[in-house]
């Protein structure tokens, strides 16, 4: 079985893949690319939230009206 790191699509071999999982790094090949991978997320998730707060607004401001 062999991975793919998610950030930078290395493959993780089984003995690479031992030292990842005890440093709780896995599905990634190194904590840079964990780290990248999470900063990407955390910053979509906050644009889609604070696209949806500003179409929410617009909605309940023309159904009062
Ligand atoms: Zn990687």
């Amino acid at each position: 079985m062999s991975l793919c790191c998610p950030t930078c699509k290395k493959r993780i071999h089984g003995s690479g893949r031992k030292e990842l999982k005890s440093k709780n790094l896995l599905p990634f090949c190194s904590e840079k690319c964990k780290l990248i991978d999470l900063g990407a997320w955390l910053d979509a998730e906050y644009r889609i939230t604070s696209t949806k707060d500003e179409n929410n607004e617009g909605i309940e401001l023309s159904n009062s009206n």
